[in-house]
């Protein structure tokens, strides 16, 4: 379903290479997190893999299938934005309903997806409010809502959270592991922030001058962290 293989995939901008070449396996149905500092690669690794730039070199695979030259509608994978980008004229259930009108679905199936995303999200009974009237996390729902209805063999989620206020991020948090919990999909999510990573992933990545420096779980890397860098970012007493 959502087994994604990164083979020596490199990325070059120009004569500057961002990422050297990497190799990765996320696993189906894994939570994993991309950490490290700004300008680090995490962004870029996951346009890679969403497609929307283009690998220098190397092979990305989706469910063992080359997906390199896949463009990314066809990809199977739904990228969850920061609630800024949803659309603020439409109502919430035409903003979750977009994607899936634009592909042409048919209304009835497109109705009971946005229900049960709506369902899943507790925003059933703001479905006829525009963005504007909705709070900061409601409308962050309302952006993952929108992945939801695509059915996604994986979410990818880039520092979804970072415009919203502390205690909301707690929050947001919870309800993207509990969402996880539920729907059981691959989820890569990108952050610079420890405690995020520490406390929502199945596998960290952390990520240095768009290197790997350690892959391992939260608990793995606060124990042996491979060397200064992961122990300090990762907030390890080592
Ligand atoms: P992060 O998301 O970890 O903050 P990015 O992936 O955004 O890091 O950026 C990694 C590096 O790639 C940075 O040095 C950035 O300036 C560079 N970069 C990102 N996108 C482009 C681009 N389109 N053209 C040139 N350089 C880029
Ligand atoms: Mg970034």
């Amino acid at each position: 379903m959502g087994r994604i293989t990164l083979d020596k995939v490199r990325k070059a901008f120009g004569e500057v290479e961002v990422i050297p070449p990497l190799d990765l396996t996320i696993d189906d149905g894994e939570f994993v997190v991309f950490v490290g500092p700004s300008g680090c690669g995490k962004s870029t690794l996951l346009r890679l893999i969403a497609g929307l730039e283009d690998i220098t070199s190397g092979q990305i695979r989706i469910d063992r299938e080359d997906a390199t030259d896949v463009p990314p509608a066809k990809r199977g994978l739904a990228m969850v934005f920061q609630s800024y980008a949803l659309y603020p004229h439409m109502s919430v259930r035409k903003n979750i309903a977009f994607p899936l009108k634009m592909a042409g679905m048919d209304p009835t199936e497109i109705d009971k997806r946005v229900n049960e995303a709506a369902s899943v999200l507790n925003l059933a009974q703001y479905l006829d409010r525009r963005p504007g009237q909705l709070s900061g996390g409601q409308r962050q729902r309302v952006a993952i809502g929108r992945a939801i209805v695509r059915e996604p063999k994986a979410f990818l989620f880039d520092e979804p959270l970072s415009n919203l206020d502390a205690a909301l991020r707690v929050n947001m948090r919870l309800e993207i592991s509990e969402l996880h919990q539920t729907l059981k999909t691959t989820m890569i999510y990108v952050t610079h922030d420890q405690v995020e990573a520490m406390t929502m992933a199945d596998k960290i990545v952390v990520l240095h001058a768009g290197r790997i420096e350690q892959v391992g779980s939260p608990l793995e890397l606060y124990r042996t962290p491979r060397n200064r860098f992961v122990a300090g970012f990762i907030g390890s007493p080592k």
